[in-house]
């Protein structure tokens, strides 16, 4: 089987964008690859975190991974920074990595917003941690959103340049970016993703939110102007809205167009607040349900299960590079 990797950043409450754009896709992949899903904790520290906090997020997302249906059976679940060849074979290929090749991703520049003074070091090196992640698992498929793309075309060009210089190592991964509902917006402003680190919660439907505050979410959301109830691009809040709405029904563009041809806005908020709360009852009871014990015994195997893969590669690595002193001993002896 083709072997899959996907992560989530425990940088903020889980939410309905990560459910379409990742998990749901994960359910998914279980039946055709074999999968690799992991807690991206060591990614959160680019940007500043409460290391309280972040502690209980990394839970957090993990426990969540189960709620949803993702089987510890079927895949290796588990958190990065528990694997440390991840943080030791971004080091080896650092040392690969030019910095011109850095300075071309979009999303430092986008994201070092204070100047390139002030940025951290990891979130300008982030890129290479994302190759060590993928490289390690000798991944052959990696789901990414639009934004990430250019770093997959660099884990690819580390990947290629390591094995003709030392030897081939690493296999050569390739993106796949899913279809639909690879980006929901903001429901306060459709211009913004949906995401876990925007200031503004109201635009964001938490997986964990309670009922009330998901009536109050969608009845606060942006509409368009104009009345009509249709998917168009060119209206990009009910367009979104919409794009929910399918997502929760399983039903067709025509069947919800002709559905609201005689209903207004507030019939259609209505509707899907009351549709996710009906969708995310069962999660979030199952989210209640994993006890702590279960929850490690799950991360310690996940972990274990990661490591047999990561040391393995992580030992050619160095190996190729010549710094790997007892491999070398008995290689002259
Ligand atoms: P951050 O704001 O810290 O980047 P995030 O909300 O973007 O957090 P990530 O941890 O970066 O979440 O992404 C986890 C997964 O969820 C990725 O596969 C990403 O493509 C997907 N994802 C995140 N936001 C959305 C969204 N609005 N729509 C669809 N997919 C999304
Ligand atoms: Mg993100």
């Amino acid at each position: 089987m083709r072997r899959l990797l996907s992560g989530v950043k425990p940088t903020g409450p889980i939410h309905l964008g990560n459910y379409i754009g990742a998990l749901r896709n994960w359910l998914q992949f279980q039946l055709d690859y074999e999968n690799f899903f992991f807690v991206a904790d060591l990614h959160a520290l680019t940007v500043r975190q409460d290391p309280k906090v972040l502690a209980e997020r990394i839970r957090e997302i993990a426990r969540m991974f189960l709620a949803v249906g993702i089987d510890p059976q079927k895949s290796v679940i588990f958190v990065q920074s528990d694997v440390p060849e991840h943080s030791e074979l971004t080091w080896l290929l650092n040392c690969v990595t030019r910095m011109g090749e850095l300075e071309r991703m979009t999303q430092f520049k986008d994201k070092a917003r204070e100047g390139r003074e002030r940025a951290g070091v990891g979130l300008f090196d982030y890129p290479v941690l994302m190759a060590a992640d993928v490289l390690l698992y000798q991944t052959d498929v990696v789901p990414v959103g639009e934004d990430q793309k250019q770093h997959m075309e660099l884990t690819r060009d580390l990947a290629i340049r390591f094995n003709r210089d030392y030897g081939e190592t690493f296999r050569v991964p390739e993106p796949f970016i899913p279809e639909v509902g690879a980006r929901l917006m903001s429901l306060s402003n459709a211009s913004k993703k949906m995401s876990k680190s925007d200031d503004d919660p109201q635009g964001c439907i938490e997986l964990l939110d309670a009922p009330d505050a998901i009536t109050r979410k969608f009845k606060r959301a942006v509409t368009d102007s104009g009345t009509e109830i249709r998917f168009d691009p060119s209206r990009p809040a009910i367009t979104n809205l919409l794009v929910i709405y399918q997502l929760l029904t399983n039903q067709t563009r025509e069947e919800i167009e002709t559905h609201f041809s005689t209903r207004g806005y507030a019939q259609l908020k209505n509707e899907l607040a009351e549709r996710m709360i009906e969708f995310l009852k069962p999660v979030q009871e199952r989210f209640n349900s994993i006890t702590d014990a279960e929850l490690d015994t799950v991360l310690d195997e996940g972990c274990a299960r990661a490591r047999v893969v990561a040391s393995q590669t992580l030992g050619e690595a160095r190996r190729r590079l010549g710094v790997e002193r007892k491999a070398m001993r008995s290689m002259s002896q």
